[in-house]
């Protein structure tokens, strides 16, 4: 069945039959002209959105509906938890081809709903369109958090910790491994690193004790790869950075499947995006706290560097030295 024949009502209809009892706070979410919902007493609103393209950011023949609708929140997710917040309240717009079948979207609706249920989220509305040829999907997220305890990009000092949440490089392997084989995963290692991208985990209830607990003093989510977003800490902060290249985490598939020696594995993890993992800068201070606090994580914590003066610059060293600068740039969509 294509979307034309139940037409954007039916669609709409569709997606609110799926959302059961509504969340404590929410009085009113799909069906009016707008959701109507309230923040736990004493907490600040925090606001995200991602737009995701069609033949941009993902691909349709690379990806299935249930996949893309988990990480079209999964993204918003990450944002949250870099601030340290709880996520609440997610609104969908979506432009899509009316021949798009109906199936497409119900498992879209499943993944986004099921990510959701894992976050406590609720959807509470957004906005349908129909498109020329490719799929738009735009997702905002709310939550909240205490103003004192969020962590910003802005916070980090010179002599602070670099830590990383998990591993990196593996979703830009993953995101290799589909576009040059045309069959289906053949080992663990490749199911492994095709999930990290197609599916990504985010760092929420990390963030969250990162902040609550007032461990990170500078966070963001990587999702334009490690140096790149360093660097975005690094200039809000107004500080510098060193990493060495060989502290940076990698996973055991990254290092079996990486089509590099392995003295340049680090390069690939470190100009990977879309790991959507979380780097912090923290306190010396809070070293021992940290080491207890992230012990159990089954994502893991690894130190990989310092936050240094302005001056020094963001320099990543490898056994070699500082390494050129040129080979390290992310992803910048104008580019
Ligand atoms: P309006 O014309 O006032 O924008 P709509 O007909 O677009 O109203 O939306 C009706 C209701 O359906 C609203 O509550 C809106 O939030 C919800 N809604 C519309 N599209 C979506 C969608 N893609 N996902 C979730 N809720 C939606
Ligand atoms: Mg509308």
């Amino acid at each position: 069945v294509e979307l034309r024949e139940i037409g954007e009502f039916g669609l709409i209809a569709r997606i609110r039959d799926r959302i059961g009892v509504l969340a404590s706070q929410v009085y009113k979410g799909i069906g009016d002209d707008a959701a109507v919902s309230f923040l736990s007493p004493g907490m600040d609103l925090i606001s995200t959105v991602d737009l995701l393209v069609e033949d941009v950011h993902f691909n349709r023949s690379l990806t299935c509906a249930r996949d893309l609708g988990r990480k079209s929140l999964a993204v918003n997710l990450s944002d949250l938890a870099a601030m340290g917040g709880t996520p609440r309240f997610a609104l969908i717009s979506l432009a899509v081809p009316a021949e798009t079948s109906v199936e497409f979207i119900d498992e879209f609706l499943s993944g986004f709903l099921e990510m959701g249920g894992n976050h406590g989220v609720s959807l509470i509305g957004g906005d349908t369109s129909c498109s020329p040829d490719r799929l738009f999907i735009s997702v905002t997220l709310l939550g909240e958090g205490k103003r004192e305890k969020l962590v910003y990009r802005d916070g980090a000092r010179p002599g602070d910790d670099l830590y990383v949440t998990g591993t990196l490089g593996d979703s830009l392997l993953g995101l290799h491994l589909a576009r040059n084989s045309s069959k289906l995963p053949s080992s663990q290692d490749e199911e492994f690193l095709l999930r990290r991208h197609f599916n990504p985990t985010p760092r929420v209830q990390e963030g969250r004790i990162l902040a609550e607990r007032s461990l990170a003093r500078a966070m963001i989510d990587i999702s334009d790869g490690l140096y790149s977003d360093l660097r975005h800490i690094c200039e809000e902060s107004h500080v510098g950075a060193t990493v060495w290249a060989e502290q940076i985490p990698l996973s055991a598939a990254f290092r079996a499947k990486v089509p590099v020696p392995s003295d340049f594995q680090w390069q690939w993890a470190l100009k990977g995006g879309e790991d959507y993992e979380l780097l912090f800068s923290a306190s010396p201070e809070k070293a021992g706290e940290i080491l207890i606090q992230t012990r159990a994580w089954p994502c893991g914590v690894t130190w990989i560097g310092k936050i240094e003066p302005f001056s020094h610059g963001v320099v990543i060293r490898d056994r070699q030295g500082a390494v050129d600068p040129a080979i390290l740039k992310g992803y910048d969509h104008f580019a």
